[in-house]
């Protein structure tokens, strides 16, 4: 129930994991990371607490310029190793972290898998990477657009695809999002202090909005995909 995100050119492990430190209040059911390394995405993640993730990447870290992370309170498949975030589809382009719940999932999944998608997990979530890597036809934005068209409920989400490795997509919708602008390096996370110790100056995400971070650059639109404009917030209270 905590996500975090991060591209840019410093030690994305380190990113995420601190910040995932600052989210674990919110599930300690499992961890799970995502990065871009120079051998394409890879996944690590680990039931139990953070503690757990941390040891499993001690032997094997992962090193490269963006990735994603999520600490997980399950409500869809029980916790263990297989239902950590990220999740992906099985071409194994696409990685996604969730919080919430995407409400049809079940008639997603049963669709999907008719269309000859495998599922490995009892997650709602895994039904996202799938749907992305269906729509996906060059741009990982529309994309993601396309696949929420499909899904009803609450979610936070961010998304990585191997396709496209300087982008890093995030979506809000009735599930808590903020945006950290830094320099040369843009983040996310479920709140605030999760980022606090990389920059003070942030975006607000609203419901039915999402962002397109590079390292140097974030756009913000709804996700029907108007561009907006939002007033940046400096934070100047300590977590
Ligand atoms: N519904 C998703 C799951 O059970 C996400 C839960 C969360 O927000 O941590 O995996």
């Amino acid at each position: 129930c905590g996500i975090v995100g991060y591209i840019g050119n410093q030690k994305t492990q380190t990113v995420l994991i601190e910040g995932l430190r600052k989210l674990e209040y919110r599930g300690y059911d499992s961890a799970g990371i995502a990065v871009f390394t120079n051998e394409g995405l890879r996944v690590a993640k680990a039931q139990g607490r953070l503690a757990n993730l941390e040891e499993r990447l001690e032997s094997a870290p992962l090193v490269g310029t963006a990735g994603i992370g999520h600490t997980r309170w399950a409500t869809h498949g029980r916790p263990s190793d297989v239902n950590s975030h990220p999740h992906t589809d099985e071409s194994q382009k696409f990685s996604v972290v969730h919080n919430g719940i995407v409400e049809n999932y079940l008639e997603l999944k049963e669709e999907l898998i008719s269309q000859g998608h495998h599922f490995v997990s009892e997650t709602d979530t895994e039904v996202i990477s799938h749907l992305i890597a269906r729509e996906y036809d060059g741009d990982i934005v529309k994309a993601v657009q396309k696949a929420i068209s499909y899904m009803r409920g609450a979610f936070a989400l961010g998304v990585l695809t191997e396709y496209e490795p300087d982008r890093l997509v995030a979506v809000r919708q009735a599930s808590p999002l903020i945006i950290g602008l830094g320099e040369g390096e843009n983040f996310i996370g479920s709140d605030i202090p999760a980022i606090l110790k990389y920059t003070r100056n942030v975006y607000i995400l609203n419901d039915g909005e999402m962002a397109l971070l590079t390292a140097d650059a974030v756009e913000l639109m709804t996700i029907e995909g108007n561009f907006i404009s939002r007033e940046m917030i400096r934070v100047d209270w300590d977590a």
